[in-house]
């Protein structure tokens, strides 16, 4: 049923407020100026309410279904880590406090810098950035002043995997740069003949290479050390994207592989709710050569206190006061409950409840890569085998009739009817099985009833959308 809009619930003379006595002398409206054409809707608190409450229930959301939304990391996040962000020694603390009396606070980003360092293998980080992308166009920034002060200023050429995040070559771009694609090989790996020839051709002009690791395959690079070596020599940087850092954690620390920069997505792998484009953190991490270009402030102790520190050759301020703060308390919670031990659990139980799904849908599904073990994530392909008329984006629309949100589709670019699925170490088997069993039912009607598949969804409030046109033409007003 399609919730019917307020105006249409209104009765006149209807009224959701009761306002106290008058007790200052009354005074006349205005006789002009005045509008009395506006159509408001009259109705009672309760109906009000209730439309609000049933649209939020019409939200699908990682504390209401399974979101195994490739690249995302939509895992569930533990309440205890938003009571710690909402106290209201945080919530209430104004950014311009004085430094002594925000000691707590600056205490906590401190502790948070220097945990994230740890987990990262990285000399320091800028918790200031205020997402994945943000971190990237920082980090190249960064790395671009670092060889330009160094008298390397023509080195203006970044390489980026085909399989990499669409945000790298995107932020690479905005950086002034210029992107040369690399290609993968057949097993999902950066190519290095490619690479290496990539890298001859041009010579003094490279800048680096911004690597996705895991990348969006869902591979960890079998050629890593060699790919970063070689930058290396050529005298170029590496950036890694480390959105992906879900499949790591405690168990490998880029900064120690040779990473010089890299991201940590605070809102993705760190347990602040994201998907709605909320308030994230895309902290910037640096090795010690590069540490000085970090964005400022950073937090840092000088004579037994807490004090705003700017790094010796910043790139600058890129956002305001001290980053997302509240997103940073949650990452902050969250280190300290899981402690070491923990945070592998994580790593361990995102990859084993991956390769889980994989193993148990391989047979059904194409996956170009299946033969690998993957990491937090694989990609599937929608071409079911007898059904020619089913595509990826049927499959996406017939989960939501079974209470699952889709997986990311149709990227990465380089898999085509792409499925990107990423699980989440949150996720209980059960779920996984009901992901599984329903996958596979969802295979059986695509080749016996595969017009239940490209009408879907049939349970939703409203059925299949002209998605084109509510992207190009969106009707976000009830008038008509
Ligand atoms: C999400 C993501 C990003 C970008 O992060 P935002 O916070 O959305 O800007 C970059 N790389 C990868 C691999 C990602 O999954």
């Amino acid at each position: 049923m399609i919730e019917p809009l307020l105006i249409e619930l209104s009765k006149p003379g209807r009224c959701g407020t009761s306002l106290p006595a008058l007790d200052v002398p009354e005074t006349p409206l205005p006789a002009e100026g005045l509008r009395d054409e506006l159509p408001l809707p009259e109705l009672a608190e309760p109906q009000v309410v209730r439309h609000y409450t049933h649209l939020s229930q019409l939200n699908y959301a990682i504390d209401t279904v399974f979101y195994p939304l490739g690249s995302c990391t939509m895992k569930y996040n533990p309440k205890v880590d938003d009571v710690a962000a909402t106290q209201p020694g945080f919530t209430r603390l104004h950014p311009l406090t004085a430094e002594e009396d925000a000691q707590g606070a600056l205490r906590l980003m401190l502790a948070l810098q220097r945990l994230l360092a740890e987990i990262g293998g990285f000399a320091a980080v800028s918790l200031l950035p205020a997402a994945g992308a943000q971190g990237e166009l920082i980090g190249v920034l960064m790395i671009r002043k670092y060889l330009y002060d160094r008298g390397e200023t023509a080195r203006r050429v970044v390489l980026v995997p085909d399989s990499a995040h669409g945000t790298n070559p995107a932020t690479t771009a905005m950086s002034g740069l210029t992107v040369r694609q690399v290609p993968s090989d057949a097993r999902g790996n950066v190519d290095l003949a490619a690479l290496g020839a990539l890298i001859d051709e041009l010579g003094p002009q490279l800048l680096g290479l911004m690597l996705t690791n895991p990348n969006t395959l869902g591979l960890f690079d079998e050629g890593l050390t060699e790919i970063i070596a070689r930058v290396h020599n050529a005298g170029g940087l590496v950036y890694g994207d480390g959105a992906n850092l879900n499949a790591l954690l405690g168990a490998l620390k880029p900064g120690h592989m040779g990473f010089d920069v890299m991201h940590f997505n605070l809102h993705k792998t760190f347990a602040t709710p994201h998907g709605g484009g909320g308030p994230g953190a895309g902290t910037v991490a640096a090795s010690a050569a590069l540490a000085d270009y970090l964005p400022a402030p950073l937090v840092g102790e000088v004579d037994g206190l807490v004090r705003w520190v700017t790094p010796a050759h910043t790139v600058g301020r890129m956002k305001a006061f001290g980053g997302n703060f509240a997103v940073l308390v949650r990452a902050y919670v969250y280190l300290r409950m899981l402690g070491a031990d923990g945070l592998r659990a994580v790593s361990e139980n995102a990859v084993i409840n991956a390769n889980y799904l994989q193993a148990r849908l391989r047979d059904l599904y194409p996956i170009p890569h299946g033969d690998r073990r993957c990491m937090h994530e694989f990609v599937a392909q929608g071409l079911l085998a007898g059904a020619p008329g089913v595509k990826t984006l049927d499959i996406a629309k017939r989960l939501l009739d079974f209470g699952i949100h889709p997986p990311t589709v149709y990227f990465p670019l380089i898999v085509p009817e792409a499925l990107m699925i990423e699980p989440t170490e949150t996720e209980s088997k059960e779920t996984l099985d009901y992901f599984i069993d329903t996958m596979r039912q969802i295979a059986d009607e695509a080749r016996n009833t595969p017009d239940l598949l490209t009408t879907a969804p049939h349970n939703t409030p409203l059925c299949r959308l002209d998605e084109v046109k509510a992207a190009r033409q969106p009707s976000l007003c009830w008038l008509k």
